[in-house]
């Protein structure tokens, strides 16, 4: 692996690792996931004491303008310990960041990147609705209609995780109804969640609970002009470099988490005792735990080919939409496998396997579905689109 990296980014993995292991150990993870919607602002405020909220930022705003590599690090060394919770990072410095600082006015990008830098601020998703994820544009009812100084906005989007303590839903709307093709009259916005006019009813979860999920219903909010994101009307093609990011990030959140299966794997083989011996001795439990270290070496190669190549300045989409299906079953299985190594320890809350498992399965299916990833790799080598 250390060949594929530079001395900085070795050191940058080895510094992280020492600190996550330090700040935000899996049982602080493990404890924080526990509540529904309990957030775990301590865990948001260490990264902003790490300086680890400004990996995405570019330097001119007080971020460090790290590349993809570098960030798919940070995404697989939290995610070691955090699994799904790497949200806390996630939603904020990268897709957040990363939409202002691609398609922000200056005056957003000064206004609101140094704020995500100090982790004095909060972005979440919304794009989602009642009306289904996978057709995100033919289920999108909510809607914004231009008004003296902004917009208001009307409609409900569903599964807006850490909706409540947010300070900016980057929120998908229409804007235009009359247009020939789905994907044009869409918008940004950066909408407040505790604007006039939001409702915010929590959902339940298997995993991730202490994010929080809501279904967030929106009557008559207004929006000022200056928080609409890019052009109005053209917020399909802001996303796809947006959505392409969300896929790589999911990439890294894979690896971290079949490195956190891996070694609790491991020191639980050479712990466990049964018939006067270590686990670890009998040929089972080995070949569970060598198929986990394959599925792990797969994802590794796949995820950094393609942030490598995303740093080179090349179209990674078809890498991404592939990686995501790979990785995310290589991780659900690779939990699974961790699971039956450990046996009743491994289902018991005590233990990080089962929320390892939680949240790898929610990655199967969310943020695209592994079923529509597979209809767009098809796609692309010429077979004709089934959807
Ligand atoms: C805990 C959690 C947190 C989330 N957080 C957010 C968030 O912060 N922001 C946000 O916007 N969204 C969020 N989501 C939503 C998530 O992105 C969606 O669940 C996901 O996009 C899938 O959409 P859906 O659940 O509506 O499934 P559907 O779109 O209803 O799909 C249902 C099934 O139909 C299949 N299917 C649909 N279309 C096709 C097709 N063309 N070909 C083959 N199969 C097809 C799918 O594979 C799936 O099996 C979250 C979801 C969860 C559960």
């Amino acid at each position: 692996m250390e060949w594929m990296l530079t001395p900085a980014q070795i050191e940058f993995r080895d510094r992280l690792r020492a600190w996550v292991n330090e700040n935000i150990p899996k049982d602080a993870a493990r404890e924080a996931e526990r509540v529904d919607g309990n957030y775990p602002h301590h865990l948001f405020d260490r990264l902003a004491e790490g300086g680890y909220h400004a990996t995405a930022v570019p330097k001119e705003y007080g971020g460090a303008g790290a590349d993809y590599t570098t960030q798919l690090i940070q995404s697989r060394e939290l995610s070691r310990s955090l699994a799904g919770m790497i949200w806390i990072w996630g939603s904020t410095s990268f897709a957040g960041a990363n939409s202002i600082g691609l398609y922000g006015t200056d005056e957003q990008k000064r206004d609101l990147l140094p704020k995500i830098t100090k982790g004095d601020l909060k972005v979440t998703i919304g794009f989602t609705e009642p009306g289904g994820g996978t057709d995100v544009l033919g289920a999108l009812k909510t809607t914004a209609r231009k008004v003296d100084g902004g917009w208001i906005i009307n409609g409900v989007k569903k599964w807006c995780t850490s909706a409540h303590v947010s300070d900016y839903v980057l929120l998908l709307v229409r804007t235009n109804d009359k247009v020939e093709r789905k994907h044009h009259g869409v918008s940004l916005f950066l909408m407040s969640p505790k604007a006039k006019g939001v409702t915010l009813k929590p959902l339940t979860t298997m995993g991730m609970r202490g994010l929080g999920t809501f279904e967030m219903t929106m009557e008559d909010v207004f929006v000022p002009d200056d928080r609409l994101l890019g052009e109005p009307d053209k917020a399909w093609y802001m996303l796809l470099p947006t959505l392409t990011n969300e896929r790589m990030l999911l990439l890294g959140t894979c690896l971290g988490i079949l490195d956190g299966v891996a070694e609790d794997a491991l020191a639980y083989m050479k712990s466990r005792e049964a018939f006067g011996k270590q686990i670890g001795a009998f040929q089972a439990v080995q070949h569970h735990y060598a198929n986990i270290i394959m599925a792990r070496h797969q994802t590794e190669l796949l995820a950094f080919d393609t942030a490598r190549k995303a740093d080179a300045g090349i179209d990674t989409f078809l890498e991404v939409t592939m990686g995501k299906v790979i990785a995310s079953e290589h991780a659900v299985n690779a939990a699974d496998l961790g699971i039956q190594i450990f046996g009743g320890m491994g289902y018991s809350a005590d233990n990080d396997m089962q929320r390892y498992w939680r949240d790898a399965r929610l990655m199967r299916f969310s943020p695209i579905n592994n079923e529509m990833a597979r209809n767009l790799v098809a796609e692309h080598f010429g077979l004709p689109r089934s959807f």
